[in-house]
């Protein structure tokens, strides 16, 4: 398993894969633990490196994860049999902004794709939430952009910032989930529906 991770670390560099910081996986994981999460829905798998650790976390944990590229997907499923874990895991090959999921809900949904898309994907997947469910977002410092959109030349990149922050404010705003923002790895939202709504 450690060889795995290793492996996987490796391929993610040499093709520009952007998988998670350590940091940041070791607080879901310790997350996972702390509150018996049984129930994961992950959307961007990439190539399976935080499926596959959220999904080792403990023992009764599953994880359904969403990936629309297809050679990511299909190195994610590779990975995830190498792991050994096909039957805690399972993996769409879908955009999630067009899955169909019924009757089910998660404890832990975490939001890890196209940075452009958080709030549509937080409108649409907070619908599954498990009654005390959380609401994780990754890379919300966006590589120390976020906050720096003035010393971006490219107006893609600019755009996508804009988005991030956005987002942030729409969270910020929001009178249904309480967030905390973490200062972990590439920046971490923990989004919990507040109990009165
Ligand atoms: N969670 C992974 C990294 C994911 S990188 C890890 O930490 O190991 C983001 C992934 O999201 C990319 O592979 C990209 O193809 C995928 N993605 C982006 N938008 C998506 C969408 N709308 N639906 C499904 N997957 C998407
Ligand atoms: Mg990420």
């Amino acid at each position: 398993m450690k060889e795995l991770i290793l492996e996987m670390e490796h391929y993610a560099k040499e093709n520009n894969v952007p998988i998670i910081e350590k940091e940041s996986i070791a607080f879901i994981m310790k997350y996972i633990k702390a509150n018996n999460i049984t129930n994961v829905l992950e959307i961007g798998s990439a190539i399976g490196y935080s499926t596959i650790l959220m999904a080792s976390s403990t023992q009764d944990v599953k994880v359904t994860t969403i990936e629309r590229d297809e050679n990511r997907y299909m190195e994610c499923l590779k990975n995830v049999k190498k792991a050994g874990l096909d039957k805690k895991i399972n993996v769409v090959y879908q955009d999630a902004l067009e899955v169909n999921l019924s009757n089910v809900s998660y404890d832990l949904i975490f939001i890890d794709a196209a940075k452009g898309q958080y709030k549509k994907f937080f409108e649409k997947f907070k619908y599954f939430l498990a009654p005390n469910g959380v609401i994780i977002t990754d890379n919300l410092k966006f590589h120390g952009l976020v906050g720096k959109k003035d010393t971006i030349e490219s107006k893609n990149l600019r755009s996508l910032v804009d988005k991030i922050e956005t987002y942030i404010e729409f969270l910020k705003e929001n009178e249904e989930f309480e967030t905390k923002f973490l200062d972990i790895g590439d920046g971490l939202s923990v989004s919990m529906k507040k109990n009165d709504k």
